[in-house]
Protein backbone atom coordinates (compact mmCIF):
# COMPACT_ATOMS: atom_id res chain seq x y z
CA UNK A 1 0.00 0.00 0.00
CA UNK A 2 1.77 3.43 -0.91
CA UNK A 3 1.99 6.26 2.02
CA UNK A 4 -0.61 8.06 0.18
CA UNK A 5 -3.32 5.45 0.66
CA UNK A 6 -2.10 4.10 4.30
CA UNK A 7 -3.15 7.40 4.90
CA UNK A 8 -6.32 8.46 2.89
CA UNK A 9 -7.73 5.58 4.44
CA UNK A 10 -6.87 6.69 8.33
CA UNK A 11 -8.08 10.00 7.92
CA UNK A 12 -11.63 10.42 8.90
CA UNK A 13 -14.43 13.34 6.95
CA UNK A 14 -17.21 14.48 8.91
CA UNK A 15 -19.62 16.52 6.57
CA UNK A 16 -20.80 19.83 8.44
CA UNK A 17 -17.99 20.16 10.66
CA UNK A 18 -17.48 23.14 12.31
CA UNK A 19 -20.44 24.67 10.02
CA UNK A 20 -22.84 23.55 7.40
CA UNK A 21 -20.99 22.72 4.24
CA UNK A 22 -17.62 22.38 5.48
CA UNK A 23 -16.12 18.75 5.02
CA UNK A 24 -13.42 18.49 7.84
CA UNK A 25 -10.76 16.07 7.79
CA UNK A 26 -10.28 14.92 11.40
CA UNK A 27 -6.52 13.25 11.64
CA UNK A 28 -7.75 12.22 14.94
CA UNK A 29 -7.89 8.80 13.29
CA UNK A 30 -4.63 8.69 11.75
CA UNK A 31 -2.75 9.77 14.85
CA UNK A 32 -4.34 6.83 17.16
CA UNK A 33 -3.29 4.01 14.39
CA UNK A 34 0.42 3.56 15.36
CA UNK A 35 1.56 2.77 11.74
CA UNK A 36 -0.70 5.73 9.80
CA UNK A 37 1.04 8.11 12.50
CA UNK A 38 4.79 6.98 12.17
CA UNK A 39 4.58 6.55 8.25
CA UNK A 40 3.56 10.31 8.65
CA UNK A 41 5.96 11.38 10.36
CA UNK A 42 8.56 9.43 8.72
CA UNK A 43 7.46 10.31 5.26
CA UNK A 44 7.55 14.32 6.42
CA UNK A 45 10.84 14.21 8.04
CA UNK A 46 12.24 11.92 5.01
CA UNK A 47 13.86 14.76 2.69
CA UNK A 48 15.35 16.10 5.67
CA UNK A 49 17.29 13.22 7.55
CA UNK A 50 20.71 14.05 8.21
CA UNK A 51 20.38 17.96 7.40
CA UNK A 52 21.01 20.47 10.31
CA UNK A 53 17.44 21.51 11.53
CA UNK A 54 17.56 24.05 14.30
CA UNK A 55 13.77 24.30 15.36
CA UNK A 56 10.57 22.28 14.65
CA UNK A 57 8.02 25.01 14.44
CA UNK A 58 4.42 23.85 15.01
CA UNK A 59 0.92 25.69 14.71
CA UNK A 60 -1.25 24.83 17.63
CA UNK A 61 -3.23 22.49 18.13
CA UNK A 62 -2.71 19.46 15.41
CA UNK A 63 0.77 21.00 14.64
CA UNK A 64 1.99 20.22 18.24
CA UNK A 65 1.49 16.27 17.92
CA UNK A 66 2.76 16.25 14.50
CA UNK A 67 5.88 18.56 15.30
CA UNK A 68 6.74 17.20 18.67
CA UNK A 69 7.54 13.48 16.72
CA UNK A 70 8.92 15.55 13.70
CA UNK A 71 11.06 17.71 16.46
CA UNK A 72 12.30 14.07 17.75
CA UNK A 73 12.74 12.35 14.69
CA UNK A 74 15.33 15.49 13.55
CA UNK A 75 17.02 16.04 16.48
CA UNK A 76 15.33 19.42 16.07
CA UNK A 77 14.06 21.71 19.42
CA UNK A 78 10.40 22.45 18.92
CA UNK A 79 8.72 26.21 18.72
CA UNK A 80 4.84 26.62 19.68
CA UNK A 81 3.55 28.93 17.43
CA UNK A 82 -0.36 29.88 19.42
CA UNK A 83 -3.28 31.86 19.08
CA UNK A 84 -2.63 34.86 21.20
CA UNK A 85 -2.69 35.14 24.44
CA UNK A 86 -1.45 31.88 25.70
CA UNK A 87 2.47 32.15 25.95
CA UNK A 88 3.37 33.40 28.97
CA UNK A 89 7.17 35.38 27.93
CA UNK A 90 7.30 38.43 25.74
CA UNK A 91 6.05 37.27 22.20
CA UNK A 92 5.74 38.38 18.64
CA UNK A 93 2.56 39.04 17.22
CA UNK A 94 0.73 38.80 13.96
CA UNK A 95 -2.74 38.99 12.53
CA UNK A 96 -3.36 36.45 9.73
CA UNK A 97 -6.32 35.68 7.81
CA UNK A 98 -9.35 33.32 8.59
CA UNK A 99 -12.17 32.13 5.88
CA UNK A 100 -14.13 34.69 7.38
CA UNK A 101 -11.95 37.44 9.51
CA UNK A 102 -8.67 37.38 10.93
CA UNK A 103 -7.64 36.55 14.44
CA UNK A 104 -4.03 36.71 15.90
CA UNK A 105 -0.96 34.39 16.88
CA UNK A 106 2.14 34.56 18.43
CA UNK A 107 5.46 33.19 19.05
CA UNK A 108 8.12 33.85 21.80
CA UNK A 109 10.42 35.97 21.04
CA UNK A 110 13.40 34.45 22.34
CA UNK A 111 12.54 30.93 20.41
CA UNK A 112 13.97 31.52 16.75
CA UNK A 113 17.74 33.11 16.80
CA UNK A 114 18.94 35.10 13.18
CA UNK A 115 19.94 32.39 10.95
CA UNK A 116 18.65 29.21 12.98
CA UNK A 117 17.67 26.61 10.31
CA UNK A 118 13.44 25.83 10.82
CA UNK A 119 10.62 23.40 9.57
CA UNK A 120 7.05 24.79 9.72
CA UNK A 121 4.73 21.96 10.47
CA UNK A 122 1.02 21.58 10.63
CA UNK A 123 -1.81 19.24 9.95
CA UNK A 124 -3.10 20.50 6.95
CA UNK A 125 -3.01 23.59 4.34
CA UNK A 126 -6.36 25.42 3.07
CA UNK A 127 -6.30 28.79 1.66
CA UNK A 128 -3.15 29.11 3.55
CA UNK A 129 -3.60 32.01 5.65
CA UNK A 130 -2.58 30.23 9.02
CA UNK A 131 0.94 29.24 7.53
CA UNK A 132 1.34 32.48 5.76
CA UNK A 133 1.52 34.31 9.30
CA UNK A 134 3.83 31.66 11.11
CA UNK A 135 5.94 32.37 8.22
CA UNK A 136 5.35 35.70 8.71
CA UNK A 137 6.67 35.33 12.63
CA UNK A 138 9.32 33.15 11.92
CA UNK A 139 10.72 35.51 9.29
CA UNK A 140 10.68 38.48 11.63
CA UNK A 141 13.26 36.07 13.98
CA UNK A 142 15.01 35.75 11.45
CA UNK A 143 14.64 31.88 11.04
CA UNK A 144 15.55 30.81 7.47
CA UNK A 145 12.49 28.40 6.70
CA UNK A 146 13.57 25.49 5.05
CA UNK A 147 9.98 23.99 4.55
CA UNK A 148 6.39 24.13 5.89
CA UNK A 149 5.15 20.36 5.65
CA UNK A 150 2.06 19.40 6.20
CA UNK A 151 0.22 15.93 6.24
CA UNK A 152 -2.91 16.95 3.80
CA UNK A 153 -3.02 19.81 0.88
CA UNK A 154 -6.26 21.26 0.09
CA UNK A 155 -5.04 22.01 -2.94
CA UNK A 156 -8.23 23.77 -4.93
CA UNK A 157 -7.85 26.45 -1.87
CA UNK A 158 -4.77 27.65 -2.58
CA UNK A 159 -2.64 28.03 0.19
CA UNK A 160 0.45 26.00 -1.72
CA UNK A 161 0.86 28.11 -4.13
CA UNK A 162 0.35 31.39 -1.62
CA UNK A 163 3.41 29.67 0.73
CA UNK A 164 5.13 28.90 -2.52
CA UNK A 165 4.87 33.14 -3.60
CA UNK A 166 6.56 33.53 -0.19
CA UNK A 167 9.00 31.84 -1.28
CA UNK A 168 8.92 28.82 1.07
CA UNK A 169 9.31 25.09 -0.27
CA UNK A 170 5.87 23.16 0.58
CA UNK A 171 5.99 19.29 1.55
CA UNK A 172 2.88 17.82 2.15
CA UNK A 173 1.74 13.91 1.89
CA UNK A 174 -1.80 13.50 0.58
CA UNK A 175 -4.41 15.61 -1.35
P1 LIG B 1 -5.87 27.75 6.30
O1 LIG B 1 -5.35 28.87 7.15
O2 LIG B 1 -4.80 27.15 5.41
O3 LIG B 1 -7.09 28.15 5.51
O4 LIG B 1 -6.40 26.61 7.28
C1 LIG B 1 -5.51 25.70 7.84
C2 LIG B 1 -5.65 25.69 9.34
O5 LIG B 1 -6.97 25.37 9.71
C3 LIG B 1 -4.77 24.63 9.95
O6 LIG B 1 -4.28 25.07 11.22
C4 LIG B 1 -5.67 23.43 10.10
O7 LIG B 1 -5.37 22.69 11.27
C5 LIG B 1 -7.07 24.04 10.20
N1 LIG B 1 -8.03 23.35 9.33
C6 LIG B 1 -8.82 23.90 8.37
N2 LIG B 1 -9.60 22.99 7.81
C7 LIG B 1 -9.32 21.81 8.40
C8 LIG B 1 -9.80 20.45 8.23
O8 LIG B 1 -10.66 20.12 7.40
N3 LIG B 1 -9.25 19.51 9.03
C9 LIG B 1 -8.30 19.81 9.94
N4 LIG B 1 -7.80 18.80 10.67
N5 LIG B 1 -7.83 21.06 10.13
C10 LIG B 1 -8.33 22.05 9.37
Amino acid sequence: QSVEDTLLTTIRTIPDYPKPGILFRDITTLLGNARAFRRAVDELVHPYAGSKIDKIAGIEARGFILGGAIAHQLSAGFVPIRKKGKLPHDTVRVAYSLEYGVDEMEMHRDAVSPGEKVILVDDLIATGGTAEGAVKLLRQMGADIVAACFVIDLPDLGGRKKLEALDVDVRTLVA
